[in-house]
């Protein structure tokens, strides 16, 4: 995976205003571990350009282009206040040495079309396969890439874990079953669970998370005659097996998390599962 390098963050808010690290000296030296994160003048490349270093499963670290030692760091898990400005005021941020906490991780979320802005920063889902043969090959990731069979630029809405045909598949959520279908649209046997609510990780309680399971070998209907419509499933659940239906080269997942509460595949907001498994390590074959 390839940083993003040098960036600057600019603020919509005021005129040339950008994140900054006020230094606690002058030049390189001057950026050391507590330093306070601020909105600058775009002036000082030394406190202000950032390289976005992937971690893997949709997270970043932030680091400083000239001390990549030092991370955009969170202090604690709440809400900052308009009197905490040092490094140990709850919410506060500033660089600090990486160690890896979860601190010092960040995913970039979409919003939705429609206009919400999203939070799922410590939601993860069961993984959903079982057993100790678990695939952990991701085959293709999300975003924008060259379709096998189209062969034209098309945005996958979501991720292919390899699995062999006939693999037990298990619900991620615990949640209730919204539909199962099948359609020529590229997405075969499928089905959709919405997740139930975690108010302890998700923003907005209006927002509803959908996954979406796809190319399954037959109707989940089939394999598991509890799962209907309506019907409330946990991540206990037999919900499908692996197969290649629908615009499939072989026999894989597909996995896509629905953001816009819609079952319009077409024209819903989607966002990447991987961020939604913190603590799997996958194989990126792509
Ligand atoms: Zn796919």
């Amino acid at each position: 995976m390839i940083a993003l390098m040098n960036l600057i963050m600019c603020s919509r808010a005021g005129t040339y205003r950008t994140l900054d690290v006020k230094k606690s000296g002058s030049g390189i030296s001057g950026l050391t571990s507590g330093c306070n994160i601020q909105t600058w003048t775009p002036t000082d490349n030394i406190a202000q350009l950032f390289n976005f270093v992937p971690l893997g499963n949709g997270q970043y670290k932030i680091v400083l282009k000239y001390n990549t030692d030092l991370a955009i760091t969170s202090y604690g898990s709440g809400n900052g206040s308009n009197d905490g400005r040092s490094a140990t005021s709850t919410g506060n941020v500033f660089v600090s040495t990486y160690t890896g906490s979860n601190n010092q991780k960040w995913l970039l979320e979409p919003t939705a079309t429609t206009g919400k802005m999203h939070y799922y920063g410590s939601m993860e889902l069961a993984y959903p396969f079982r057993g100790s043969t678990v695939p952990l090959e991701i085959t293709s990731g999300f975003g924008y890439r060259i379709h096998p069979i189209s062969g034209n630029l098309k945005m996958h809405k979501g991720i292919d874990i390899k699995a062999s045909g006939g693999t037990p598949l298990y619900s991620a959520v615990d949640g209730t079953v919204v539909k199962i279908g099948y359609e020529d649209d590229g997405r075969g046997n499928y089905i959709i669970v919405e997740a139930d609510y975690d108010y302890n990780n998700v923003y907005d309680s209006n927002i509803k998370i959908y996954v979406l399971y796809a190319h399954l070998i037959e109707s989940p209907t089939q394999t598991n005659s509890a799962v209907r419509e309506q019907e409330h499933v946990t991540t206990e659940t037999l919900i499908g097996k692996v197969g290649q239906t629908g615009a499939a080269t072989g026999n894989h997942l597909h996995l896509s998390i629905l953001i816009d509460g819609t079952l319009n595949y077409g024209t819903t907001s989607v966002t990447d599962p991987l961020a939604f498994y913190p603590n799997i390590v996958f194989d990126q074959l792509y």
